[in-house]
């Protein structure tokens, strides 16, 4: 997708600091932080959100989970707690239309909901 902003970030044509990339997603530092350790875990398939997966596509989720987990040990808050968050939609407050995963941790973190 052209006008994709994470689209663009996984082909390099917008500078990130890519901290982990295979053959089915890239993880990157959240430009606005919202916690020491704020990571996002991006599928390198242009899918618009959470809402898109059904059975068969949703593998990509348990490779992402997978992927947060194990940034989650190599950052040191495996242990602390970590919260794994992916918004859908406008309630939700989703900006970017390309299914991510948000890896939030290094500080207590209050209810959501
Ligand atoms: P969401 O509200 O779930 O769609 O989250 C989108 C996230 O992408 C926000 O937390 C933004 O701070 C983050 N973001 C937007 N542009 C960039 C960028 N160029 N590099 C890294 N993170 C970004
Ligand atoms: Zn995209």
């Amino acid at each position: 997708m052209p006008d994709c902003i994470f689209c663009r970030i996984i082909k390099g044509e917008i500078k990130s600091d890519i901290i982990f990339r295979d053959d089915r997603a890239v993880a990157f530092p959240d430009v606005y932080p919202k916690a020491p350790v704020h990571i996002l875990i991006v599928p390198i398939e242009h899918i618009p959100s959470v809402a898109e997966l059904d059975e068969a596509k949703a593998a990509i989720c348990a490779h992402m989970v997978t992927v947060a987990n194990r940034l989650a040990r190599e950052q040191g808050i495996s242990e602390s707690g970590y919260r794994l968050v992916t918004n859908r939609g406008p309630d939700a407050g989703q900006a970017v239309l390309h299914l991510h995963m948000h890896l939030i941790g290094g500080k207590e973190m209050g209810d959501i909901a």
